[in-house]
């Protein structure tokens, strides 16, 4: 009796375990079915970034010279003017030599000038160079010897400043026109102090051309002899490069949707001020084909129903001309937001990717709670990455690299040819330490942001950590303009328009983000707008334009004189292939060689397609 009941146990143990093994078989099975994923190498961070000043060498004559002030490399370095003279195709070289410096006609000092700066005989040069018709563009000038250059009686510091208006009217304000940009927000007042901002009390003739919400000027010009000079009481660190790393005190209007300038207006006074002094300038475009603008397209696929209307959108794009960029969440776990999804997609992804659609990654698990996660170690893999959103803002076994790499891996090994180089983030929350990760794991662009928050409309380098030492590899695209605040896109349409039109007279970018979920109303939507758009606005892919973009911001470019008086020699070398990159010309052009080509209005060369690592060489005769 006793051994029948044993062994009648241990076969129930038996068949208990059985079923388990089974059961739990066939969940994992249903979850996880063994993927085909492509390994990813962990890379190192490149910190190709060197010393500015052999970065940015002095090459020709029509450079802006940026004269490095900081007392030694560890203070305060020229990152944010370099993300704003790049941005805008400004040619420019950075030196720490006044004397090579006043060689150019058009000099910005920065980040300030205090009584250390420079000497007395210093002082005298620069002020016989506005005197003999130079310009100089500088930004915190505390130094007492000066005073009279720039036209300030003093200046007070304050921490208190919260709003910018510009008044009157100078070259250097040519764009901007609108009521968004001649009016910037430079903290919420929320915030018990901002960062530092020094307001000017003029002397003299000097002009103020912006007032701080105190009444002291903001923005102040001066003219002496022949030449002018611009003073800022505050810095570009504080208005360009703290907004697109998204660190500022709250400074944007509207988080999304309309068109916030705060950031630009600083770019567009630097490029108004080159193209007014600068003489015969060229400028690199920021536009491909002698576009005004462009309007970027993606999708985000973040629900197990948004895979079926992607095929709905890229119908109707295709109608138009036009082709996007799909953002897929490869959910491969079952969680507390939702069941896996990826494995079902796969069918309809393979055919997004070979009807010319391009694919980004938009994470694994979609957590509300990505900006809180750690970095993780750069060796999770599908095969033992298990991470659980535990509600919408929580998770656990997630990490950034995780949610980075292993959509990656799997959208590279499940779809033929793919090779995933765009990020976004779910629920656009940003950690600090995206850009290493992205960086780490082979991407090359990320559109995490928008554009309100971060108070910018062109793309740019991402500074690592979200910092304000050095660049990554990665390049931000934000969101402009995206279909879910109420009353929802389709009713959005002439508000979208007028964004994009707001940017166009910038030369600035537009990113649309639709989500897939439906396509009845939002597709029409889509296509409504695109009707809509002007022709000198052109419509790409997201990873189309961001390669131009990356191509165009790693290019080196020299314009010199040419044989005779109205010729000039544009040479361009490229790490990246590159097509229709285009220049701007102060005077019209009559005639380019090598196969550029020239806009309508005569003042754009288009280049031809220039491969990578080559350099092209165009003759470019001036009009009279
Ligand atoms: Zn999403």
């Amino acid at each position: 009796m006793e051994t029948k009941w044993k062994s009648s146990f241990i076969l129930a143990l038996l068949v208990i375990g059985l079923v388990v093994l089974f059961a739990w078989k066939t969940i994992w099975k249903r979850t996880s079915p063994p993927f085909e994923t492509k390994a990813l190498p962990l890379l190192p961070i490149r910190h190709e970034h060197v010393d500015p000043t052999s970065e940015f060498p002095d090459r020709f004559a029509l450079q802006v010279a940026v004269l490095w002030t900081a007392p030694d490399t560890s203070s305060e370095n020229p990152l944010p003017l370099v993300h704003a003279l790049k941005e805008m195709g400004i040619p420019f070289f950075i030196t720490r030599d006044l004397g090579q410096a006043l060689k150019h006609r058009l000099v910005i000092l920065y980040p300030s000038v205090d009584a250390h700066t420079f000497n007395q005989d210093q002082a005298k040069q620069l002020t016989t160079f506005v005197q003999n018709g130079g310009s100089v563009f500088a930004q915190n000038v505390f130094w007492g010897g000066l005073r009279d250059l720039f036209g300030f009686r003093e200046f007070q510091p304050s921490r208190k400043r919260y709003h910018l208006a510009f008044v009157g009217r100078d070259p250097v304000m040519k764009y901007l026109n609108r009521p968004e940009e001649r009016e910037v927000r430079l903290g919420s007042d929320s915030y018990r102090e901002i960062f530092w901002s020094n307001g000017y009390v003029l002397s003299g003739g000097a002009v103020a051309l912006a007032r701080f919400d105190d009444g002291t000027a903001a923005l102040l010009t001066n003219m002496l002899g022949r030449g002018r000079v611009y003073c800022l009481g505050l810095s570009l660190f504080d208005v360009v490069l703290r907004s697109q790393n998204n660190r500022d005190f709250e400074a944007e209007r509207h988080y999304v949707n309309w068109f916030e300038p705060g950031a630009d207006v600083w770019l567009l006074i630097l490029r108004a001020w080159y193209e007014t002094y600068a003489g015969d300038w060229v400028r690199l475009a920021t536009m491909p084909n002698g576009q005004r603008s462009v309007l970027l397209l993606s999708h985000d696929v973040d629900w197990q129903n948004s895979f079926v209307p992607c095929l709905d959108f890229v119908r109707l794009e295709k109608a138009s001309q036009a082709s996007s960029t799909f953002f897929i969440q490869t959910k491969y776990v079952n969680d507390a937001n939702s069941k896996a999804f990826f494995w079902q997609s796969l069918e309809i992804l393979r055919q997004l990717k070979g009807g010319g659609s391009t694919l980004g990654s938009h994470s694994v698990i979609h957590s509300r709670g990505f900006n809180k996660f750690d970095l993780g170690s750069g060796q999770e893999a599908y095969a033992n990455y298990q991470p659980r959103g535990l509600g919408f803002d929580t998770a656990s076994g997630a990490t950034v690299f995780g949610e980075v790499r292993v959509s990656k891996e799997l959208l590279d090994g499940q779809i033929p040819d793919q090779n995933t180089v765009f990020f976004r983030a779910g629920h656009l929350r940003v950690p600090p330490s995206l850009p290493e990760a992205l960086e780490r794991s082979g991407y090359e662009f990320d559109s995490s942001f928008t554009a309100d928050d971060v108070l910018s409309n062109f793309p740019y380098a991402l500074p690592l950590n979200l910092g304000f030492d050095e660049d990554s590899e990665i390049y931000e695209f934000p969101v402009t303009i995206e279909d879910e605040e109420p009353p929802g896109f389709a009713k959005r349409v002439p508000q979208a328009l007028d964004v994009i039109l707001a940017n166009a007279e910038n030369e600035a970018v537009n990113v649309l983000l639709v989500h897939s979920n439906e396509s009845t109303q939002k597709a029409p939507a889509e296509q409504d707008l695109l009707r809509q758009l002007p022709e000198d606005i052109g419509k790409s892919d997201m990873l189309h334009f961001a390669q131009f973009w990356k191509a165009r911001d790693r290019l080196t470019w020299t314009i010199t004189p040419g044989s005779k008086s109205n010729e000039v020699l544009l040479e361009v070398s490229t790490k990246d292939r590159v097509e229709g990159l285009t220049f701007e010309f102060c005077r019209p052009v009559a005639l380019v060689s090598s196969g550029a080509t020239l806009s309508s209005n005569k003042h754009r060369v288009i280049l031809p397609e220039v491969n990578s690592g080559q350099t092209a060489v165009i003759d470019i005769r001036l009009s009279h």
